[in-house]
């Protein structure tokens, strides 16, 4: 470590208790799918598709410098008791240090993760952090390290490193091995909100498993500038779309029933025999109950088209994490945590 590294002051690393949850995987409101190839050893790691699709927006911003921030969300147990990690949110660091080869997180930094988060639910945690090595490969340099080591390590804290030019991107582990302390998984899950099947399939399919986890041959990777992070596809309506057909066919059924009504009224013969039906319409038109019957029906056809149109312009579910609350592990926070106020990574 450098002198400036040994300046640092750091509090006390709080290890909460885990809250049982069950997982997104067992939630029948997601669907999950598996990028890489996670193991059965590795910490499991939930993915929220919007979260994803928000970092690798950011890393995509500017590949000319390593950009970072941080993960929120919930470290939970399941019914088996072993661990999981669900990341909901993420937080850009707006005031970091950074090289093309180096990310620093600042005061500043800390200062501004703790007036967003306030302006956040309380449910989300930091739970790791992330940054990109832009055409340098998947790896933890030894001031990555550092970082892990000192900020973010708890036992199910997790680390992410992204490499946009190259399209690798890789989770690190917290394991209990002295030789190797921090390793990388084979992969991780996506989840999102069942409605969004499709487009999550469509997802992960644009990542190329090949591409998952630890880059094996170090910084020095030939470019692969041509394979960009997986473009956005979009939003996946199919369901919405089978609700939307149930609500237009009861509009042309509502209508239908209308018309129905209308013809028989004026089309019906008196009881004291045949009728002219222009004349049964007149009729008809000028009893008041008839105009109350029109502006009944009126009023049902206009309000399935209401909600037809309002079906068709929600094309899009709020984040599936959001929609839950799946985190709400009440773990350490750069508030009530004293590394957050003392240390700065210089
Ligand atoms: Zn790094």
């Amino acid at each position: 470590m450098t002198a400036d590294d040994r300046e640092i002051r750091f509090g006390e690393v709080r290890a909460a208790p885990c809250e049982r949850r069950l997982r997104p995987d067992g939630d029948r409101r997601f669907r999950v799918a598996a990028c890489g190839c996670p193991a059965d050893e590795d910490l499991t790691i939930f993915v929220d598709l919007d979260a994803l699709r928000d970092l690798e927006s950011h890393a995509l911003s500017d590949t000319r410098l390593e950009l970072g921030g941080v993960m929120l969300g919930g470290q939970y147990e399941d019914d088996q008791g072993r661990p999981f990690v669900v990341i909901a949110d993420t937080l850009r660091a707006q005031h970091h240090e950074s090289t093309a080869g180096s990310f620093k997180f600042t005061h500043e930094t800390w200062a501004e993760f703790t007036r967003q988060r306030a302006a956040l639910s309380d449910d989300l945690q930091i739970v790791g952090w992330y940054h990109t090595h832009p055409n340098l490969g998947v790896f933890l340099s030894e001031l990555d390290r550092f970082i892990c080591e000192h900020f973010f390590g708890r036992p199910a804290d997790v680390a992410l490193v992204l490499d946009p030019c190259q399209g690798r991107r890789g989770f690190f582990q917290w394991t209990r091995e002295e030789s190797d302390q921090i390793r990388c998984t084979g992969g991780f899950y996506l989840f999102t909100s069942r409605f969004r099947e499709r487009e999550l399939s469509s997802f992960v399919a644009s990542l190329d498993s090949g591409m998952m986890g630890a880059d094996a041959s170090g910084p020095g990777a030939a470019p692969f500038s041509k394979l960009p992070f997986p473009a956005m596809p979009a939003p996946d309506t199919g369901p919405r779309r089978f609700g939307l057909g149930f609500t237009v066919l009861g509009v042309l059924l509502a209508m239908f029933l209308l018309l129905t009504l209308l013809g028989w009224k004026m089309l019906a013969p008196e009881p004291g025999g045949p009728a002219d039906a222009v004349a049964v319409a007149g009729d008809w038109m000028r009893q008041p109950d008839s105009w109350g019957l029109a502006g009944v029906g009126v009023l049902v056809v206009g309000t399935c088209v209401w909600t037809a149109l309002a079906a068709w312009k929600r094309r899009r579910v709020a984040p599936a994490a959001r929609q839950t609350g799946l985190a709400t592990n009440p773990g350490p926070t750069p508030e009530t945590d004293s590394r957050a106020d003392q240390t700065a990574i210089r």
